[in-house]
């Protein structure tokens, strides 16, 4: 009785997945052409904590989001290290190549040896490859599928490799959309002017992106990296990147390879800021609507969404209690940096109307007596207060300010989805990648 009906469950659910992936319009062909998004830190519980945000208030209507609607199957990211928590950098490299590494490692195995990845693999077969990023655009997930080198803090290094790496005559990326002006100087003779010369169009604002109308483009668009969504007056801005990008490469006769990446989920994960993460969920949401619409026009594309790991050990109720709260997180408007610099800039005695500056609810007394202590002790202290009275109020859990072990979800769309139902390891991401591709 209880074998058969798990094995009914089982039946259900393959059902269920298969039906998920076959909502997409399906080929035989390879796929002409690949969007791989990567939200960095966006484990299980970031992908469930949006579900929430968006229906609000607990009993409000749920409706299932573009990654419940998307999702195949699920990834584990351990890395080659003595461990089972990957950073970015590892994780991008199994995410690239199909290859496991060391902590740290940009397109390298654990010898320091350079892996080939899907977008060195697409370049070869003649397509046109792009990467877009809300960090800097040399920062590890992108550069891991770029770039060569034993440590991701190489920064003009991978940068270099970005303008002067070769293969198969041409260079790496046709697009770089992103941050990073800093590791891209304009100065004579800099990286940007060698780009210039190889006949990229060149912006540098996020207000000239319509500017860019072919490939090769780069548009770096910040100093480091793009302000958190939360905090800028550009909210979307990577939905607008994958816009412009897909307007792009749509073009391209051979098809093209298109890493997207959202990464500063993992940015407000390791700052335990809930707020900060859902906005940054938002706006990937957007994108990934957007690529999706892309598939439906051009069933020829494969579409695939995973995390490299999961970040902060967020969970949904914290400390016995069972709610959560996301008309609360809906009711902060700014991450926990500057809302901290701006009631430090205030006197003592105007936090609580500082704090009503960019929350919409008023501090208890026993919550203003905590940031009235925390002022005190200056902005680190009072910055911990400010996220305190956030989590409580919301009722969020985080372990840690690193990353966790657990496993990802992985969502596919468009041609050669299936390949991607269940669960596997990171690494068979890339690899069923080229076995779809023939590479
Ligand atoms: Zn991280």
């Amino acid at each position: 009785m209880s074998l058969k009906r798990s094995i009914t469950a089982v039946a259900v659910a393959t059902a269920v997945l298969a039906g998920c992936a076959a909502q997409a319009p399906q080929s035989d062909a390879s796929p002409k052409s690949i969007i791989f998004m990567i939200g960095d830190g966006m484990g299980p519980a970031f992908t469930t904590a949006y579900r929430y945000y968006l229906a609000g208030e607990a009993g409000s209507e749920v409706n299932p989001t573009v990654f419940d609607d998307l999702l195949v199957g699920m990834a584990s990211t351990y890395p080659e290290d003595n461990t089972w928590v990957t950073d970015s950098a590892a994780s991008a490299t199994a995410l690239a190549a199909g290859v496991k590494s060391y902590n740290g490692a940009i397109g390298v195995d654990g010898q320091k040896l350079p892996v080939e990845g899907v977008l060195a693999k697409a370049r070869k077969a003649g397509k046109s490859t792009g990467v877009v990023a809300t960090s800097q655009v040399n920062h590890a997930t992108p550069a891991g599928f770029v770039a060569h080198v034993a440590s991701r803090r190489m920064y003009d290094a991978i940068a270099e490799q970005y303008v002067q790496q070769r293969i198969a005559d041409q260079t790496m990326l046709d697009l770089i959309l992103g941050g990073g002006q800093r590791y891209f100087s304009r100065d004579p003779g800099g990286l940007a002017e060698q780009m210039a010369e190889q006949g990229y169009q060149q912006i540098w604002s996020m207000n000239e992106l319509d500017q860019l109308t072919q490939l090769p483009a780069m548009g770096l668009v910040a100093d480091v990296a793009l302000p958190h969504a939360i905090d800028s007056d550009q909210p979307e801005r990577l939905d607008a990147m994958t816009n412009k990008a897909l307007e792009l490469m749509s073009g391209q006769d051979e098809g093209f390879f298109l890493l997207v990446e959202g990464s500063q989920i993992d940015w407000c994960g390791h700052a335990n800021d809930i707020a900060c993460a859902m906005a940054e969920m938002h706006d990937f949401s957007a994108a990934v609507a957007r690529a999706k619409a892309f598939v439906d026009a051009n069933p020829d594309t494969l579409l695939v969404i995973t995390a490299d790991h999961s970040t902060g050990g967020l969970t949904l109720g914290a400390n016995g209690v069972y709610e959560w709260k996301p008309e609360v997180v809906a009711q902060v408007h700014a991450s926990v940096r500057p809302l901290t610099e701006h009631l430090m800039a205030g006197g003592k005695t105007a936090l609580s109307s500082r704090w009503r500056d960019k929350v919409d609810f008023d501090l208890a007394p026993e919550e203003l007596a905590a940031l009235e202590k925390g002022f005190d002790q200056g902005e680190e202290k009072l910055g911990r207060a400010v996220l305190k009275v956030i989590n409580n109020r919301t009722v969020t859990g985080w372990t840690t300010g690193g990353h966790t072990a657990v496993d990802v979800p992985v969502m596919a769309y468009g041609a050669g989805a299936e390949a991607f139902i269940g669960h596997q390891d990171n690494t068979q991401i890339p690899q069923r990648m080229m076995q779809l591709m023939g590479w």
